[in-house]
């Protein structure tokens, strides 16, 4: 029978013709690589995974066969790991700080090897961790992200009971939303958060908290305000991640066909086909403007979908691109096009039909005079204005900060829209807050968020027994 949560996605998603870049190891598979680790005494695999899992330890559990063991050991540091096995960049945290590299020999798939294990323990229901003795005391959970769900597991061990608001109707953020699906398919997500929750914690999904007074703005269908979870809960955990793409203002941005980049995305991985946001027979160029690495997640999607012509167009060049290298190597190899030093001016309607996208319009661009951070900024080129055909257009210039929804906060300071918190604790500046993920560090990985969340769940758990917090309404 399907789960809770699982039966909300459609089955004909377009995510799901998209196959596993990196297929999961068959038991020989990964024994085999597990016994190429030289299980280092100062590990540096550890000390550039932001959960500090013992790397060596879970690798040498299952060169041994002690599979059980090893998922142990995994979920102990990081109960997201399942989902961070897959979506990881590795290349640039634990499998990048291989002692291999150094040899000049492929790196342990620590990732890969993760995920064997922690799938291993999934298809056979195993459980390593229970509720703690009831505490009586209440947590509040803004967001069912990974931010939350690995505070919510660890406050749950530790006795407490947690509530998650999630204003979506699936949980798992960005996760479930967000991810490339050739890395991780939502019901994989969907999977992981079904076994954290079972150790006891409640998520409300379709409620949007929201400052009092006012109404919410991702159409759940309901709201509760944070007034009234102060009233009804000793501690607050911030999750919410971070808000709607950003625009850009151009002329033309709200033509049919002009997506923001998480929107597109969020359609591809979690609507079913006939509702994916684009007519896919129709569409033959698309333009995605932008350089991180949401851009190169959406022209490589496009790419995978069939999508025949591919441009990501940036305002820098290749160097410059804030992407990870290894990324924009697979989007070359993909047949991504790259339109570099140039910057959309405004997105032209159709020919045929003037409510839909037809052209980019984009101006060239030169390098000028340094910024702050000594980056010559890119500045137009006069006369050098051109078009790009495109009948589907990506933005991924960047996510908004909530600062409406945080800056309502008493107490609480933001730092350029980020909640700002203190490091060791995850506590902000209102004593009963406390913060995590994107939100608190302006947009970094799954892995950080699932750190983050665990760190701020051990000073909440500090703070209620000590009795310094305490729900308003008690
Ligand atoms: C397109 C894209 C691809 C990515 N790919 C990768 C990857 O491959 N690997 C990787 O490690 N990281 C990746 N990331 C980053 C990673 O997804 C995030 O760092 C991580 O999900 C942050 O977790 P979080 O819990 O802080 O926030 P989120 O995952 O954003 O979750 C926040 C949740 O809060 C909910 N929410 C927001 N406001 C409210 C409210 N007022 N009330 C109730 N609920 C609310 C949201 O609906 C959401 O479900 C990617 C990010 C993007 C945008
Ligand atoms: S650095 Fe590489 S070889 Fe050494 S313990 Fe970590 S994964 Fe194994």
């Amino acid at each position: 029978m399907a789960s809770e949560f699982a039966a909300r996605l459609p089955a004909d998603r377009a995510e799901s013709g998209l196959a596993d870049l990196k297929p999961a190891l068959n038991e020989g598979q990964a024994r085999a690589e597990a016994s190429r680790c030289l299980y280092c005494f100062d590990a540096p695999c550890i000390g550039a995974c932001p959960t500090g899992i013992d790397i060596p330890e879970f690798i040498r559990k299952i060169a041994s066969g002690n599979y059980r063991g090893s998922a142990r050991t995994i979920l102990s540091a990081n109960i997201l790991g399942l989902s961070c096995a897959a979506v990881c960049p590795v290349e640039v945290l634990c499998a990048g700080d291989c002692v291999f590299n150094d040899k000049g020999e492929p790196p342990i798939q620590i990732g890969l090897l993760q995920r064997f294990s922690t799938e291993w323990a999934y298809d056979r229901g195993l459980r390593f961790f229970e509720k703690g003795a009831p505490t009586g005391h209440r947590v509040a959970l803004i967001g069912a992200g990974p931010a939350s769900l690995a505070a919510a597991h660890e406050l749950t061990v530790l006795g407490h009971e947690c509530v998650l608001f999630e204003g979506r109707a699936l949980p798992g953020g960005l996760n479930t939303t967000g991810v490339a699906p050739y890395k991780m398919r939502a019901e994989m997500s969907i999977r992981e958060v079904e076994y954290i929750k079972e150790i006891g914690f409640e998520i409300r999904t379709g409620v949007e908290v929201v400052p009092d007074g006012t109404a919410g703005t991702l159409g759940a269908a309901s709201t509760i305000a944070f007034s009234e979870l102060e009233r009804e809960f000793d501690a607050i955990f911030i999750g919410v991640g971070l808000g709607p793409d950003s625009r850009q203002g151009l002329p033309g941005e709200d033509l049919a066909g002009v997506w923001g980049a998480c929107a597109l995305i969020e359609r591809i991985k979690n609507s079913g086909r006939d509702e994916v946001g684009y007519d896919a027979a129709r569409v033959k160029n698309a333009v995605v403007i932008g350089g991180g690495n949401t851009a190169i997640d959406v022209v490589r999607e496009l790419r995978k979908l069939d999508v025949e012509n591919v441009t990501m167009v940036y305002r820098r060049g290749e160097h410059e691109m804030p992407g990870y290298d290894h990324e924009v190597a697979y989007a070359r190899r993909e047949g991504v096009q790259f339109h570099l030093r140039a910057n959309p001016t405004a997105y032209v309607p159709d020919a045929e039909d003037a409510s839909r996208v037809g052209a980019v319009r984009l101006v060239r661009m030169e390098l000028g005079e340094p910024d702050e951070s000594g980056r010559r900024r890119p500045k137009p080129v006069d006369g050098s204005e051109h078009e790009l055909p495109a009948q589907l257009v990506a933005i991924a210039t960047g996510q908004e900060k909530l600062e409406t929804l945080l800056g309502s906060i008493a107490g609480l300071e933001l730092h350029w829209g980020r909640v700002k918190v203190d490091a060791a604790s995850g506590r902000t500046g209102n004593p009963r807050y406390w913060s995590g993920g994107d939100c608190a560090n302006g947009g970094k990985e799954v892995v950080n968020a699932a750190a983050e969340g665990k760190l701020a769940a051990r000073s909440i758990d500090g703070a209620m027994r000590d009795g310094s917090v305490r729900r308003s309404g008690a």
